[in-house]
């Protein structure tokens, strides 16, 4: 009998759909649709599901967990060189030098300590992956990022006093609440403090971030289809 596990979602047409999408919403908010980056969410999906996705011409993806990414990538990008991958999951501070040897861009930055460390990672390494502050725009209590009350102190923290690469912020609005407040607060506090890129949107939500100013989407479902279960 037929699982769902052996159902595999038409990747390519996916991201094909995805794409189109994204170049509708950035050119009804007058933007060139390369404006936007997509970050095709990889996080749980096995290779096999990766490669076609690698092979319909995307690469740019994201993982939320270290340790998951270094089981997965190394192979892929052998055949893909030019992959480049987003963290966008919550990174502790004894694994910062396994993220700046794997990542390009570290979404999750979100206190100082933290933000030491990477520091520190960064020059023993000597590679410097781009930097976002992560930002816990509904201020829920057992999410990560930093209190938008603190962030432009935490920015400035960032930039000047630890020297981190920093491009833009993110944010993952709380489920359930009408998302555009929260990419509406990101966008002003990044504008605000100079910065440019805004990773914000998801696939309930990617075309509404992209009209509030979204430089980067982070899209796992549309894309993959639905996660395998991690329970079972
Ligand atoms: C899983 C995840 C996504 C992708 O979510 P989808 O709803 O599958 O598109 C985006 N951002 C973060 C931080 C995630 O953990």
């Amino acid at each position: 009998m037929a699982t769902r596990e052996l159902e595999q979602p038409d990747v390519a047409a996916n991201l094909a759909t995805v794409n189109a999408e994204i170049a509708a919403a950035a050119e009804a908010a007058g933007r060139p649709a390369d404006s936007v980056t997509l970050v095709a969410v990889a996080k749980i999906q096995p290779a096999e599901r990766i490669r076609p996705v690698l092979e319909a011409g995307q690469r740019i993806f994201g993982e939320n967990r270290v340790q998951e990414a270094e089981g997965k990538w190394p192979a892929l990008k052998a055949d893909h060189p030019d992959v480049r991958l987003h963290l966008i999951g919550p990174l502790q501070s004894n694994k910062t030098r396994h993220a700046v040897r794997l990542f390009d861009v570290i979404e999750t930055v979100d206190r100082p300590k933290l933000a030491r460390a990477l520091a520190q990672a960064m020059d023993k390494e000597e590679r410097r992956p781009d930097v976002f502050i992560q930002v816990n725009t509904g201020e829920e209590e057992q999410k990560h990022g930093v209190p938008p009350g603190e962030a432009d102190a935490f920015i400035r923290a960032c930039i000047d006093d630890f020297l981190l690469p920093v491009k833009g912020l993110m944010c993952i609005p709380p489920i359930g609440e009408e998302p555009s407040l929260h990419f509406a607060l990101l966008r002003e506090i990044a504008r605000r403090n100079g910065l440019d890129e805004l990773s914000m949107g998801m696939t309930a939500d990617y075309p509404i971030a992209i009209r509030f100013g979204a430089t980067v989407v982070r899209v796992g479902t549309a894309i993959f289809g639905a996660r395998p279960s991690v329970d079972q």
